[in-house]
């Protein structure tokens, strides 16, 4: 079977390190494109064929364009573009410092714009690509999170333009939007406040950061040919009513 290739941003833990390692598992090579490497799993410290790690800020074009430089040497061809890497900076919106709704919008939403724009070049000229954004259910709506789910609603805006812009050239672009899922991001959560969150589920369940791989996966992949600007939600059924918390 051909080697396919993937970026996944934030690739290197989390929701990202569960991404990269499904693509591994289908017979992708990964460019892992992130901050920082520090905490690899056994299984990638001992199989370093199958990934290529490139510290990049996705918010600095220039370090974008020796990604995609480089992945262009070794690979010649970009398969799959996943926008995994995102951060929160919650508060309410008299107490939000305004460098963090800057903060958020820069790495959330203009980070993935501009590795849309490099994607879209070489997708466009080999005439075939997956995007898949990761915004998340708080788009809908979330108290503390101004910044945030504007930058997910923006992410959801940018995914159904790009769907419009690159369908003809057999590039299709989608969102996925996880809910709570198991993170060092929950994991910080008080108990009581994590409880009550899952029992707010219709799941009663919390989502493992494979789950959300798992529709990475399905959405990068022939499987999901046909569909394109979608948002599929991966929340244990949290976005369906207006039970918003
Ligand atoms: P983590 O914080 O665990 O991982 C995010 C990764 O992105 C980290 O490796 C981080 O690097 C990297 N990153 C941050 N800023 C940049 C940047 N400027 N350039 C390159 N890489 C960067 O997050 P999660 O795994 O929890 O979340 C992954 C995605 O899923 C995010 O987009 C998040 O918004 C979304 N999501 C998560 C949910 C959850 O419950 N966890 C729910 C809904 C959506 P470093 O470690 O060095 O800071």
């Amino acid at each position: 079977m051909a080697i396919k290739t993937a970026i996944v941003t934030g690739g290197g833990r989390g929701i990202g390190l569960a991404i990269t390692n499904k693509l591994r598992q289908h017979n992708y090579h990964v460019y892992i494109v992130d901050l920082s490497f520090d905490n690899p799993e056994e299984d990638l410290k001992n199989n370093t064929k199958d990934f290529t790690f490139i510290k990049c800020d996705i918010t600095k074009s220039d370090e974008i364009n020796e990604v995609f430089k480089t992945l262009k040497l070794n690979h010649q061809q970009l398969d799959l573009l996943v926008n995994n890497a995102g951060i929160i900076r919650d508060n309410m919106i008299w107490k939000m410092p305004e460098e963090d709704f800057d903060n958020v919008i820069q790495v959330n939403l203009k980070g993935t714009w501009l590795m849309c724009k490099e994607a879209s070049k070489i997708m466009k000229e080999q005439k075939f690509g997956r995007m898949v954004n990761i915004a998340s259910r708080a788009w809908l709506g979330n108290r503390g999170q101004t910044n945030y789910a504007a930058s997910k609603a923006g992410v959801i805006s940018l995914t159904r333009v790009l769907a419009l812009e690159l369908g003809k050239y057999n590039i299709f672009v989608n969102a996925v939007a996880p809910g709570l899922i198991d993170t060092a991001l929950s994991r910080g959560l008080e108990p009581n406040v994590l409880q009550s969150l899952i029992e707010a589920q219709p799941s009663k369940t919390i989502g493992k950061p494979e789950d959300v791989a798992k529709a990475v996966y399905f959405l990068g992949s022939n499987e999901s040919d046909f569909i394109t600007g979608q948002v599929l939600y991966v929340d244990g059924g949290k976005s369906i009513g207006s039970n918003f918390i």
